[in-house]
């Protein structure tokens, strides 16, 4: 095989040279990734399975990630269980001493790789954080926790007369405060 005891890792010239396809099926850790993240409560390991496939322009690499894991609802912190699929597609190049200094506005779906290793490890690591649910919720009518004095409102109600304000709104009003 092609690899460094890595099973993400492929020789550029000789996958391209010799149209080699490839199965990669691996169940990565990512604990690094999400570590000091309190909204990311359990995580992983991340389902890799791809198909490699070189030919002459370069090499192309097309399959789907997944990943169970357990985040904090946006609203209430409460864990909420989510199984995230991620498709993926890159194509990569081998990097020439004509793209140094060039634009990448020619090709910018093509990654040109530098060296003769191309690891795949990277790209998916950063396809899964960009991925990421944005503002997971335990449910669609969550009521959040209460501003005031934290009560989780799914639970209990409280005896606080605040009304509810937005977060976002919040921080606006803190602005306003600041410009007057
Ligand atoms: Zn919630
Ligand atoms: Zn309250």
């Amino acid at each position: 095989m092609f690899v460094w005891g890595d099973l993400m890792q492929f020789h550029v010239q000789e996958t391209m040279s010799k149209g080699l396809k490839a199965k990669v099926d691996e169940s990565i850790d990512v604990t690094a990734l999400f570590e000091g993240r309190s909204d990311v409560i359990s995580k992983g390991p991340l389902h890799v399975s791809l198909q490699v496939i070189g030919n002459e322009g370069g090499i192309t690499v097309d399959g789907e990630l997944s990943i169970d894991w357990e985040l904090a609802c946006s609203r209430c912190l409460d864990p909420v269980k989510e199984h995230t699929v991620i498709p993926f597609f890159e194509q990569f190049k081998p990097a020439s001493e004509s793209d140094e200094g060039e634009s990448d506005d020619e090709e910018d779906d093509v990654i040109a790789v530098a060296g003769d290793r191309l690891d795949l490890k990277p790209f998916v690591e950063e396809a899964l954080q960009l991925f990421m649910p944005f503002a997971p919720l335990c449910s669609d009518d969550c009521k959040g926790l209460c501003q005031t004095c934290g009560q989780n409102l799914n639970e209990h109600t409280c005896g606080c007369k605040t009304e509810r304000i937005d977060h976002r709104l919040a921080v606006l009003k803190d602005l306003f405060k600041e410009e007057q």
